[in-house]
Formats: C-alpha cells, sequence, structure tokens
C-alpha cells in the first residue's frame, strides 16, 4: 500500500564514501576562499522574501547541514525536531484517528506515554508486541496502519529482525519505523532493511556530550518527508539553531567515539558475565549499552548507582562520560522490566577505571548496612 522505494544512494550522493567519511565532511559550506570551514550558527527568526525558507519555523541553514550529514549516513532524507520525543511525535501524527500501531512491549517510557496518549485522544489501539518474535510482530500488524519498533529496546536491550518485519508490515499494508537510538546509523540502517521511517534521539549518540536536546526523522518518501516537516512546522517542534550546530559538531566524531565505547562496551561484557553480584548481563552483541541486573533487586541496584565514582548517576546514554542508572526507579517503566536492571552506557573512559570502579560498587552493594543508595529520592514518572 505505502510506497517505499528500493535502497538508493541518489538520496545521499555521497554513495562512494564510508561512513567515517560522511560524518566528517557532509554538511559543510562549499570550498570557496574564505568560505567557513563548518556551518556557522545562523540565528535568524526571519528571512528577506522571495526564498524558500521565509521564516525560522520553515528551515534554517544550520537544520540543513545536520539533516544533509545524518541523511547521508541513514542513507535518506532527514528532518531535524527539537527532540527524540518531537520526532516520534511526528511520525505518530502519521497514524490516523482511530487508527492501529503495533509496538514493542519495552519500548522507551516516552514512547510508550505517547502511544497511550493516542489512545485516550485518539481513539487509538496499540498491539504490544515482544520485538524478538518475529511472528507475533507480523501476526500483529494485521490490519494496522504503523508497525514501530525499537531494537535494540531500552533498557531491555531486546533485537527485532528488521527485514522480516519490515516484510511483513507492508504485507499488511502498514508503515514500518524504527527508533534507531541505540545503533546508530554505523551499526544499522533501517531504511537499507525496508524501513519507510528511522527515528533518532540525536540528544544520545549522536550529539554525544551530554549538552543537548535534539531529534530527527530520516525517510526516502518524499511525500513522507513533506508530512514530517509540515508536522514540524504547524507545532513548531523546531531545534535551536545552537542545538544543531551542537549536534553537528557531535555528528562528527560519532563513528570514532562508537568504536571506543563499543570495545569497551564488550570488555566489560566479557569481564562481568557471571559476576557472583549480578543475575543477569544483557548485551545484543553491538553497541554502547549494557545492561546489568543486579542481585538483591530494587535497593542493591539503587546503592550500585549511587557508588560509583566514575560511572555517573543520571538519566540519559550516549555521552563521552559512562552514566548507569536503576530504570525502575522510574514508575513509568514497564514492570516487566527487572527492578534490580541498571542500565549502563558505556562512554570513553578508559576500561579498567571503568571496570574496577562499576566493581567496587557491586562490592558495597552486597553490604546493606551501606546507607549509600538511601539518599535517593525515587523519580516521578520518567517521560
Ligand atoms: C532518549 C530516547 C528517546 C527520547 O529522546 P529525547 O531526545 O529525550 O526526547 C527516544 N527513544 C529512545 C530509544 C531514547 O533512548
Amino acid at each position: 500500500m505505502h510506497d517505499h522505494p528500493e535502497a538508493s544512494a541518489a538520496h545521499s550522493g555521497h554513495d562512494d564514501l564510508h561512513p567515517e567519511t560522511l560524518a566528517v565532511h557532509v554538511g559543510r559550506p562549499a570550498r570557496e576562499p574564505d568560505a567557513p570551514m563548518s556551518t556557522p550558527v545562523h540565528l535568524a527568526s526571519t528571512y528577506h522574501a522571495g526564498g524558500a525558507a521565509a521564516y525560522g519555523r520553515y528551515g534554517n541553514p544550520s537544520w540543513s547541514a545536520f539533516e544533509e550529514a545524518l541523511g547521508a549516513l541513514e542513507g535518506g532524507s532527514c528532518v531535524a525536531l527539537a527532540s527524540g520525543m518531537a520526532a516520534i511525535s511526528a511520525v505518530l501524527s502519521l497514524v490516523p484517528v482511530g487508527g492501529t500501531v503495533v509496538a514493542p512491549r519495552h519500548s522507551y517510557t516516552g514512547t510508550i506515554g505517547l502511544l497511550e496518549d493516542l489512545v485516550a485522544t485518539r481513539g487509538a489501539t496499540v498491539r504490544y508486541v515482544d520485538v524478538r518474535d518475529t511472528g507475533a510482530v507480523a501476526d500483529a500488524a494485521d490490519g494496522a496502519d504503523l508497525v514501530w519498533v525499537e531494537s535494540p529496546t531500552n533498557p531491555a536491550l531486546e533485537v527485532g529482525d528488521l527485514p522480516s518485519i519490515a516484510r511483513a508490515a507492508h504485507a499488511a499494508g502498514a508503515r514500518f519505523a524504527v527508533d534507531n537510538t541505540f545503533a546508530t546509523p554505523l551499526l544499522q540502517r533501517p531504511l537499507d532493511d525496508g524501513a519507510d521511517l528511522v527515528v533518532h534521539s540525536a540528544t544520545k549518540s549522536i550529539s554525544g556530550h551530554s549538552d543537548v536536546l535534539m531529534g530527527a526523522v530520516v525517510t526516502r518518501d518524499d511525500d513522507l518527508r513533506d508530512r514530517i516537516v509540515a508536522h514540524r512546522s504547524l507545532h513548531g517542534a523546531v531545534p535551536g539553531p545552537f542545538e544543531v550546530f551542537l549536534a553537528m559538531r557531535g555528528l562528527r566524531t560519532l563513528p570514532v567515539r562508537l568504536e571506543r565505547a563499543q570495545a569497551t562496551a564488550r570488555d566489560l561484557v566479557g569481564r562481568f558475565t557471571g559476576h557472583p553480584a549480578l543475575e543477569e548481563v544483557r548485551y545484543p552483541g553491538f553497541g554502547t549499552i549494557i545492561s546489568i541486573v543486579v542481585a538483591g533487586g530494587a535497593d542493591a541496584a539503587e546503592r550500585v548507582a549511587a557508588a560509583t565514582r566514575v560511572w555517573v548517576h543520571a538519566t540519559s546514554l550516549g555521552g563521552v562520560e559512562s552514566q548507569l542508572e536503576r530504570r525502575r526507579r522510574w514508575s513509568a517503566e514497564a514492570d516487566t522490566i527487572p527492578e534490580g536492571l541498571v542500565r549502563l552506557s558505556v562512554g570513553l573512559e578508559h576500561v579498567d577505571d571503568l571496570a574496577r570502579d562499576l566493581e567496587l560498587a557491586l562490592e558495597r552493594a552486597d553490604d546493606a548496612d551501606d546507607a549509600a543508595g538511601a539518599t535517593v529520592p525515587p523519580a516521578a514518572s520518567g517521560y
């Protein structure tokens, strides 16, 4: 039912270059004498009449630079938005009133919140699935308008079979969208796997320095692109020019940051798998996020999160600084996520420092008399 053009390098025009090179070079001004090396922060709410941009809510040259670069990495046309949630919201706006969405039961908490809002305000039906169970996803796609997949899921780290899900979604006449925040375009290109839309929280690995909120949608379908742009303009879900500049700067080093952080993550998985203080070490085999399940449940997990010196106790992920958090501290987190699950976002510190710090924190968690965790207040909602 929906068009999803074959993979085409024509969208990027950079098909002969590797992602590492694209990340460095795409989205820069033309190479002319005295042209700036980087696209400047264009602080303008409006433009002289007669052009295509016209007004600051419709376009900005700083946005365009970022969109060109991320679009080249994902292999599609990119629309920058104010946050990951703004990007998800733009995609969900494609679902008609009374429509049906298939989504992972362990989607990001904000996604679940938006889906529940669709149910409450637009009469939508949401069918929650285990993304690992391709047959169940295919069955749920029957009669659906949108199949939404996060892979790996946050924080359960479940992985879906994207090409098979794409085929099932399209056979059922549904669109297929993928939240690619955890994998990044370096590790997974959902448009090549048949997805119609890719969503990013650029707040995370793409920006990579925990100093900016931003999101993006990427697609090869011109009609969908136009609808996402219209949504951005009408709802005002626009990124600030300075935020886009920072995200662009982060994107330049994404490949090298990812390579190092992933190598460290794999090393840590090797060191901590089978650790007596852990019930489980979850890792999908790629990426920079590990979820550990602390034996002893919520209290022990809170003590671990509070006891580290190098790992930062904070929500969010993908920064240069390693971060950790017990996810069930948020009431919005699915109750099928273990109470003792601590999500680790691996950054760029030395692996030995990270390992020793976590080891010491796990030792302290064993000691129930240690009051380190007692000062951590429970988080409220978690959207
Ligand atoms: C953080 C996150 C989001 C939301 O992005 P924001 O930039 O915080 O709005 C969406 N999806 C995933 C997988 C995330 O981790």
